[in-house]
């Protein structure tokens, strides 16, 4: 026998989501447990590649091969394709290995035609039976239409529109079995006018269109969005699964449903859902009515409702985690049609994992395992003030689907929101409700409000997902998309109008409320504690001010990584001396202009080391070209022409002489201390200088300066410029009359220091790695400009990720690997740490892990997750 791209869902298991995808591996799993799941198959992720391969073709042989599968699934559950007695209808979903809500196409109700229409109304009088038979029917033209060949939805909807127009009435649920059947016609008429060709009759051919639909889904631009924003590879592949349809439009003894088996938003231990009487899975989720709580469905549905109640707890001891579900009820019995492991706000995330410990459903190891560390970061984010909060009255409410604070402008198109934002705007999108299409305007608020949709809706999932903050479902606003404005609370609502959010508590606010910083406590401390006890890396923070290396420490970072000294020369007063000291034709003068900055600096450093209570503090010499600094006012250039005792013209030709073709590969770095060796030495008379009398305030604490010499690409400029420094500091020291310990180091930031760092190791008593600069030399393209062309890249999926924010492990970090391995070669204690933005991302940390450095360093807001990523990677990888 061939390959095996097919499998019953009695032939799989929970683990084989790699092949069959998470849903079809559940779906697998919930059979083998014995719930009611119908029988289909799964169509694995490889045949996905496979059709990719083959020229985005279903090849003879797999196709062969379901159709075999479909006979297994007719016998099992005795009905056929197409047949007129007993007709098998089914629905053809996606389902990664990597959850993606949303972002891949379903087809339900497939395997109708006239023929199979009419036998099925024929076997039955009850006229609401026909009602759902070519209510089914029109939906299944739609959305095959729509997802298989691309018609638009809109001209559908249109048609719904004028049919509602022509009966007088306001619901589609008001339509009778007639007008479904006329609708139905027109549908298919207007298929064929826009294909050119008949409506598939065949279910068969149905089938095979579809499934190949659900493989070309995996590559659409929503798709290949989120995988990015999610770190799934492109290669993965979507599985399809074909499962025989129930129906939960059947009927008013029918409905169909979504729940959590703990609360998604708060992580409460309470089953929270949704269901919708007489009605398919896609009007839950689409948020096109506003379904009702589950526990109304206990009312309504007893039996079944104590059956799904047993059915979450099964799956919740089963699966030891929150299960997100889809179910239906046909005639009153419950069918099973997905589960999950939940998606989950952050806040949800921590509750739940510190509860199933209490409950002794999982360990500490595996609690630290199962938080998203990405997500982390919406917890971090500013909340209202309290103050502030208690003096605005809400002017509406909605359902708080997505937790945070946002206030910004009113803008009301997902184009708009991408538009505003990039024009530096803090923008709020407000919809009736959103679509798939509108990812990237989502991705560009600072929170979302829809009137429309529930706790599941579009909106709602995308959002947390996000870590957006979102309120949606308020139906108290008339909206005015068309016209951009809406009214709510008695006022009007342009755009450009300000207003608040709460994403907890579903409020909406007139105006702009400030908003107050997030700290870790309860839950995330807990979480936070037991990450720390599993972790090997350190992790450090990149900051240059003493704010922000205090609120660094708040949130758990050991050590300064680096602090970039450049940043410290902007401000007005310094700006001025610097510029002196950039514009002198003499050492005298650089070092008289110099002299006023000392103390500047100086204190700046004795601030960090105060802030830094004795913990490591990496401070880096002066890295960026010197044009950044000159003035380009005509004004300054005449204060500065002034305050040199030179002409303007003198100091524009020295501006003018600065200029580079390449700044960033230019006259910077180690490079402007091996011209200039005076900054050097300044900066380390301030450093030690500062030390001394931190030190002395201190004498507790294990003060030992650590100076980093940033671009080095050869050893003797670094040995060059090291001996300014420990000349420098020594003198200092001595002239102090006491003993000092201090460390010199570098960053690995060049490929050539890369390659040579078994030779740099013999002077750099640490590393550092900068794989921003490391990033944009290995690949040979800018940091400030790859964003112009690397959209292309995507697209063409030469890269799946920006390589300046997750580390390219391919090539950057062969050159990581064989630089740690050539340093500790030469010094064995040699400390390694990374301090390019990828020291906050997941899985370049992991990375990190993994080759054996000493400390990751990330600005401060990413420290916890730094934190988490590392004790996941050693939870994984073991130390
Ligand atoms: C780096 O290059 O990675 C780095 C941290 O330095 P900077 O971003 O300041 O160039
Ligand atoms: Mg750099």
């Amino acid at each position: 026998m061939g390959h095996k791209y097919v499998y019953l869902f009695s032939e799989g298991n929970a683990n084989m989501r790699e092949l069959l995808g998470g849903k079809g591996a559940n779906l697998a799993e919930m059979t083998n447990i014995g719930l009611p799941v119908p029988q289909g198959f799964t169509i694995t992720t490889e045949a996905c590649t496979q059709y990719y391969e083959d020229g985005q073709k279903i090849n003879d042989d797999i196709m062969a091969e379901i159709m075999e599968y479909v006979a297994k699934m007719e016998e099992i559950n005795g009905k056929k394709f197409g047949d007129l007695q007993n007709p098998l209808l089914v629905s053809v979903r996606s389902g990664a290995r990597a959850s993606m809500p949303g972002m891949m196409d379903t087809i339900l109700n497939l395997g109708l035609n006239d023929e199979v229409v009419e036998a099925m109304i024929k076997g039955n009088d009850d006229p609401k039976f026909k009602r759902f038979v070519y209510d089914s029917y029109r939906r299944f033209i739609q959305m095959f239409s729509d997802v298989v060949m691309e018609v638009g939805k809109k001209y559908f909807e249109q048609l719904i529109d004028e049919m509602k127009e022509k009966k007088g009435v306001k619901f589609d649920i008001e339509l009778t079995a007639d007008d479904l059947k006329e609708l139905a016609a027109q549908f298919k008429a207007e298929y064929k006018d826009k294909i050119g060709e008949d409506f598939p009759a065949d279910p068969k051919v149905q089938l095979y269109e579809a499934i190949r639909a659900v493989f070309r889904s995996w590559d659409n631009p929503r798709a290949n969005v989120y995988r990015r924003d999610n770190d799934i590879p492109y290669s993965w592949g979507t599985a399809v699964n074909v499962m025989p349809m129930v129906f939960g439009n059947l009927n008013n003894n029918s409905g169909t449903g979504v729940a959590f088996t703990r609360d998604p938003a708060t992580g409460e231990k309470k089953l929270m859902g949704e269901f919708l009487v007489n009605a398919q899975g896609e009007d839950v989720v689409a948020g096109v009515r506003t379904p009702m709580p589950i526990a109304q469905m206990a009312e309504q549905f007893p039996e079944a409702f104590a059956q799904f109640q047993n059915v979450c707890k099964t799956l919740e001891d089963h699966y030891r985690d929150m299960q997100d579900m889809e179910f239906t009820v046909e005639n009153g019995k419950l069918y099973m049609l997905q589960t999950r492991n939940g998606k989950r706000t952050a806040q949800a995330a921590l509750k739940i994992a510190c509860d199933l410990v209490d409950e002794g459903m999982i360990d500490e190891k595996q609690a630290v395992a199962m938080i998203e560390p990405r997500n982390l970061d919406t917890l971090l984010h500013p909340q209202f003030d309290a103050d502030a909060l208690k003096a605005a009255t809400p002017i509406g409410r909605g359902l708080g689907a997505s937790p945070g604070a946002a206030c910004g402008k009113v803008v009301f198109s997902a184009e708009d929101a991408k538009e505003w934002k990039e024009r530096g705007e803090k923008v709020v999108l407000v919809r009736l409700e959103t679509s798939p299409e509108d990812i990237e305007g989502m991705k560009a608020s600072q929170g979302i409000l829809t009137v429309r949709g529930g706790m599941t809706s579009h909106a709602a999932v995308v959002a947390r997902g996000m870590g957006t903050c979102c309120v949606s479902g308020c139906g108290d606003i008339a909206m005015d998309e068309e016209n951009k404005k809406f009214t709510l609370g008695g006022k009007t609502y342009h755009e450009g109008d300000a207003i608040s959010i709460d994403g907890s508590t579903g409020n909406i606010y007139d105006g702009l409320i400030p908003t107050v910083d997030a700290t870790i406590s309860g839950y995330f401390g807990r979480i936070m504690d037991w990450a720390d006890k599993f972790r090997v890396l350190k992790v450090r923070t990149n900051a240059d001010t003493p704010r922000d290396a205090k609120k660094a420490r708040e949130l758990g970072a050991e050590g300064i990584g680096l602090c970039r000294t450049e940043h410290m020369f902007f401000e007005p007063e310094r700006i001025a001396a610097f510029r002196q000291m950039i514009c002198s034709d003499t050492v005298e003068e650089r070092e008289a202009a110099l002299e006023k900055i000392l103390p500047y600096q100086q204190s700046d450093f004795e601030k960090l080391y105060e802030a830094l209570e004795g913990n490591p503090v990496v401070i880096r010499f002066l890295d960026p070209p010197l044009h950044e600094f000159v003035p380009t006012e005509e004004k300054d250039i005449e204060a500065l022409a002034k305050a040199q005792g030179k002409t303007v013209d003198e100091i524009k030709n020295i501006i003018a002489g600065l200029h580079e073709f390449n700044p960033m590969m230019g006259h910077r770095g180690c490079r402007l201390a091996v011209t200039y060796p005076e900054i050097a030495a300044m900066q380390t008379r301030a450093v030690i200088r500062a030390a001394i009398n931190v030190r002395a305030a201190h004498p507790d604490w294990d003060l030992i300066p650590e100076i980093m010499i940033p671009l080095v690409g050869e050893v003797k400029e670094l040995k060059y410029v090291k001996n300014v420094v420990c000349a420098t500091a020594d003198e200092e020291i001595a002239k102090a009359g006491l003993k000092l310990n201090y460390k010199v180091g570098t960053m690995i930031e060049i490929p050539r220091a890369a390659l040579t760092a078994d030779e740099i190791a013999k002077e750099a008593e640490f590393f550092s790695f900068g794989t921003n600069d490391l990033t944009q030399m290995t690949f040979g393209f800018s940091r400030d400009d790859a964003g112009k062309f690397l959209g292309a890249y995507y697209d063409k999926k030469i890269y799946e990720n920006d390589p300046f924010a997750k580390l390219d492990q391919v090539g950057v970090g062969k050159l990581i690997k064989m630089a740690a391995e050539l340093g500790r070669k030469t010094r064995p204690d040699i400390t390694l740490g990374i301090c390019g933005e990828h020291g906050g991302d997941p899985s370049s940390v992991e990375f990190c892990h993994r080759v054996g450095l000493n400390y990751v360093s990330c600005s401060p807001f990413r420290v916890p997750i730094a934190r988490l990523a590392a004790a996941q990677a050693a939870i994984k990888y073991g130390k």
